[in-house]
């Protein structure tokens, strides 16, 4: 392709809206423009990005045996009531939701589980049917709280959604393991560098959960990883060894100290220097939401760790946790925030803790009255140990689970995400079928996402520098640029349409930057923006059918005849098309 036959427009700075390298770069580049909030053209460019990762998507899922269809982006309210996840996902906001002109309510789908059990569930009969895995490539509508980063998290985007239907809870696992392998084969193949880690299922609910994560600092995700053990899970589900509390103090009784404006763990230190901050107990209060009702809930947590809202939400069985504003603070506590114990609480507060706190004897904790903590708290002695368990955010330097070895925290893009679903949306939705004994089951399901768009915003937070994208070669726009310094030259003109007619003719997808009147300089600027990976320079040494060999990702470059440039380009792209079948584990 010609590039005087684009549409091409490069602007020299970022717009004032994008706060992630991804996002500056696509925008200057045309690949894609913003229409509102978290809602894109994908310009042609990072649309051939697009259809390159789908296709590596449908090769492997068509591989291992899944059927493609279409869903419709339009569901009637009628099968999320069926669910029972209407209210939920209206509650969360998340939901864009609309009524027709008769006033039947609709959604465009978040996602597709309702749609799929049901156009599974009117064909399923028999076991013989199973096992069974269906995937769609189609646009997604979330009304995300903060669209933000481009394609990171959209409004509108693109996901493939795959669905996995078996007899039992042993092909369940099958499947769900026969897809995290698909998952591994696509994130190989499309050159990125990436971790599967244990994940939180959330909203969608279900046992097993994992998540494919680029590896990013730029990541929203923050991923605790252990070198030794090989374990890696995303912080809001990640679990550890915490380091031991320190020993008791000798048995003092309990009594109240004046703590004037002292509010923070910090406040504390400098008040009760001798007293180790693993001895001072956080009471930190939560309005927490449930389907039906709401409540405070009081979490103790030992002073030198933190909370973890995803792990209450879960024990809670709650919609929704969020810190207690001042108001309820008073309200449950009498006292000023920054106060808040475990004695003395308003009634109607629940109270549980951390498992943080277990073996901690002697504490500091709040008096629940302003300007006043306890000293000398021992659980059993002045107040019964509460209900206890893991709400605990994992920290650097924590032990895996197990003992061994230390957790790092690294950050990471979510791209993809599989579940084990269970029976849930099966039973409430009554996808049955008679097994061998002629028993009447709900199937087995599992789901499984990857964000289409957000790869590649993904793989240019992972591959980029000062100076522009640079694009894995398997997902790139264009394999090859040719950059022809001057236009209009004979040799410089008839060696580009040679290279440019001989890659063409292979199938390569070859961009021919033929501009006339543009700089080499303009040029160059603009090759490194785009960051087509493989770049040949045809230049002064064209009538000796030399040119520059010259790859976005520096280092290796050379003066090559024409003839070893197109090799150097097969070399590179047979490297990628055997990739498929060699993937890490
Ligand atoms: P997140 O926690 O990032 O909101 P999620 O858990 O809601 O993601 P899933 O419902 O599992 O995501 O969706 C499957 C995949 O779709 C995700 O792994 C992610 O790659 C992609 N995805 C989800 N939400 C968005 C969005 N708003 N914009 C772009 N891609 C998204
Ligand atoms: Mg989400």
């Amino acid at each position: 392709m010609r590039l005087t036959r684009l549409l091409f427009v490069t602007l020299r700075d970022d717009p004032a809206d994008a706060e992630v390298r991804s996002h500056a770069l696509m925008a200057r580049t045309g690949f894609l423009q913003k229409v509102a909030a978290g809602i894109y053209v994908y310009g042609p460019m990072l649309w051939r990005t697009l259809r390159k990762i789908e296709q590596i998507v449908r090769e492997e899922h068509d591989r291992a045996g899944c059927q493609e269809l279409l869903m419709p982006a339009l569901q009637p309210r009628e099968l999320w009531e069926e669910s029972g996840r209407w209210d939920r996902y209206v509650n969360d906001g998340i939901l864009f939701h609309l009524q027709d002109r008769k006033g039947a309510e609709l959604c465009l789908g978040p996602t597709h589980e309702e749609v799929i059990t049901t156009f599974v569930k009117r064909q399923l009969q028999s076991y013989k049917q199973l096992p069974l895995t269906l995937y769609q490539i189609q646009t997604k509508f979330r009304d995300e709280i903060r669209p933000r980063f481009g394609l990171m998290r959209g409004r509108e985007f693109i996901m493939k959604d795959a669905y996995s239907f078996d007899a039992t809870p042993a092909g369940m696992k099958e499947s769900y393991q026969a897809m995290r392998a698909v998952y591994t084969r696509v994130f190989t193949r499309c050159g990125l560098r990436f971790t599967a880690v244990e994940a939180d299922p959330g909203a969608i609910g279900g046992s097993g959960s994992e998540e494919f994560m680029v590896d990013a600092d730029t990541g929203e995700d923050a991923i605790a990883v252990c070198r030794e053990t090989g374990y890696a899970a995303n912080v809001e589900k990640a679990t550890g060894v915490i380091p031991p509390p320190p020993a008791a103090p000798p048995q003092r009784p309990m009594h109240k100290e004046p703590t004037p404006g002292a509010r923070s763990c910090e406040d504390l230190q400098r008040m009760f220097p001798d007293l180790p901050i693993a001895r001072m107990l956080k009471t930190v209060l939560y309005r927490v939401l449930w389907r039906d009702r709401e409540g405070v809930v009081a979490v103790m947590c030992r002073g030198d760790r933190a909370l973890n809202e995803v792990k209450l939400a879960n024990f809670l069985d709650a919609l929704k946790v969020e810190l207690a504003d001042e108001k309820l603070v008073r309200a449950s506590t009498g006292a000023e925030p920054g106060f808040a114990g475990p004695i003395g609480l308003g009634a109607g507060v629940r109270l549980v803790a951390d498992r943080s706190v277990e073996g901690v004897h002697g504490f500091l904790c709040g008096g629940n009255e302003t300007d006043t903590h306890y000293l000398d708290v021992w659980f059993g002695r002045d107040l019964p140990q509460p209900e206890t368990a893991d709400f605990g955010q994992v920290q650097a330097g924590d032990l895996a689970p197990g003992g061994q070895g230390a957790l790092e925290i690294t950050r990471g893009i979510e791209v993809g995400h599989i579940f084990q679903l269970g029976t849930k949306y099966s039973e409430a939705m009554e996808c049955r079928f008679v097994d061998e004994q002629g028993r009447t089951q709900p199937a087995w399901m599992g789901c499984y996402g990857i964000g289409i768009s957000r790869v590649a915003a993904a793989a240019i937070e992972q591959n980029h520098d000062e100076a522009g994208m640079i694009w894995p070669l398997p997902i790139a726009p264009y394999s090859v640029l040719i950059v022809q310094m001057k236009a209009g030259d004979a040799a410089q003109d008839d060696l580009a349409a040679e290279l440019h007619e001989a890659l063409e003719g292979e199938g390569v997808d070859v961009l021919w930057d033929d501009r006339p009147k543009v700089s080499p300089g303009a040029k160059f600027k603009d090759a490194d923006l785009i960051g087509i990976p493989l770049r040949i320079v045809v230049g002064r040494d064209a009538s000796q059918r030399q040119v520059e060999w010259k790859p976005r990702r520096g280092g290796s470059t050379a003066i090559v005849d024409a003839e070893e440039a197109v090799a150097r380009v097969r070399a590179a792209l047979a490297e990628i098309s055997g990739r498929p079948l060699e993937v890490r584990a």
